[in-house]
């Protein structure tokens, strides 16, 4: 009998006939006698309704009304899919996150999970149930509902799994797996069968959607299995989780393979950034303790703190800006950020001579060279050109 988390995103129970669906495969599993806890996003779109209909009020809702707003999502999506998983002849009980035991800090849109506490879920568990538990939602301790921050569903999954010392963590989602660059940018991008938790890790905290990069932290810190796989098909995905099968192949066919070849995995990108260059100072450094936005990157360069950040957020900056009395920050849009992932990429004199003479036709504005990264910032309009070549060259060049 094995204990699986199973995170099926906000596409995945879009509709009443894909939540029914779900129930409908699930129940091969549960008859199989595995253990089955099921981690929900809001059904598709809900989130961001949410989020417009707080907005047509307030034009800076307060963050703590929000996450109370913003939690509704999932509790539709989890009582849904339990309905129908007791249609199947499947006993099952919701949760919402505070009611199984995800306890966070207090930073309201962007809580961190401090612990799980789990026991109902265990209790269940035990019972022969299959819990549904809402996705991105959590409490502090001073019960206050908050929320992980966009996209926190799979964080929540993850850690469940970590906390369950689950077999395996499933993330269902819309697509069949990891890819090497984002299919809507290039034509053949390869589905990748494993990727280790770090490389992942990378891509995922430079613009790849595929995972929360919290997640993959929480995988990598705690050693959690995790797949990606279509919530359509159903089909094996791509693991997240050290090279065992490369090894494997390796010791098991002899195979000669040019074993120190410095290879790029894969190609994440970010549009739409913004850059704010705020001059550095004491009461700067103070203010940021209270800072609740995801930043993409930040730097310091020249004296100031460089922060870049997606446009979409650019209103709740300038407000909070305005609100700490910061002044003299400059801002420049249309940027956007490619990286290449794989390791040693960064340390390859040769490689990165020959990414940077490729990107001398993108007005490339800076380089950073990392352990298992090649970072490259440039005005927005070479992006998709340059995820094109640098795809075509490293990725399907390198059979
Ligand atoms: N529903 C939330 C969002 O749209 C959380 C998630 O889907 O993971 O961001
Ligand atoms: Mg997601």
């Amino acid at each position: 009998m094995a204990t699986i988390v199973k995170k099926f995103g906000g596409t995945s129970v879009g509709s009443i006939e894909l939540i029914r669906n779900i129930a409908k495969k699930l129940a091969t599993d549960y008859h199989a006698g595995d253990e089955l806890v099921l981690v929900v996003s809001a059904m598709a779109k809900t989130t961001d309704e949410l989020f417009s209909l707080a907005y047509g009020i307030s034009k800076h809702p307060s963050r703590r009304e929000l996450d109370m707003l913003l939690t509704a999502g999932e509790r539709i999506s989890m009582s849904l899919l339990s309905l129908a998983l007791m249609e199947e002849g499947i006993p099952s009980i919701s949760f919402t996150g505070s009611q199984s035991g995800i306890i966070t800090d207090d930073k309201h849109g962007n809580a961190r999970i401090l612990k799980v506490s789990a026991f109902r879920i265990k209790e269940e568990l035990a019972k022969g149930k299959v819990v549904i538990v809402a996705g991105f939602q959590g409490v502090s301790q001073a019960k206050e509902i908050t929320t992980l921050g966009r996209g926190g569903s799979d964080t929540s999954a993850v850690a469940l799994a970590c906390y369950l010392g689950a077999d395996k963590c499933e993330i269902y989602t819309d697509v069949d797996g990891v890819y090497s660059a984002d299919p809507r940018l290039v034509k053949n991008p390869r589905m990748l069968k494993e990727i280790s938790p770090s490389l992942m890790l990378t891509l995922c905290y430079n613009g790849s959607k595929v995972l929360h990069p919290r997640a993959v932290e929480f995988a990598l810190k705690y050693g959690v299995k995790v797949e990606v796989k279509s919530s359509f098909t159903f089909a094996e995905g791509s693991f997240v989780q050290a090279a065992n099968t490369i090894h494997q192949r390796i010791i098991t066919q002899g195979i000669n393979e040019n074993m120190e070849a410095r290879t790029v995995t894969a190609i994440a990108h970010k549009d739409k950034l913004l850059r704010y260059r705020i001059p550095m100072s004491e009461a700067l450094l103070k203010t940021l303790n209270s800072w609740h936005h995801e930043i993409f990157k930040s730097f310091l360069e020249s004296g100031n703190l460089e922060l870049f950040i997606e446009a979409k957020y650019e209103t709740e900056i300038d407000h909070w800006l305005m609100e700490h009395e910061i002044a003299n920050a400059e801002k420049e849009a249309d940027l956007a950020f490619v990286i290449l992932a794989g390791l040693g990429l960064g340390h390859d004199v040769a490689f990165v001579g020959s990414v940077l003479s490729l990107a001398k036709s993108w007005n490339l504005l800076r380089s950073i060279h990392n352990e298992q990264s090649l970072e490259l910032l440039i005005p927005a309009e070479y992006l998709e050109a340059s995820v094109q070549i640098l795809h075509k060259t490293y990725i399907e060049g390198n059979k």
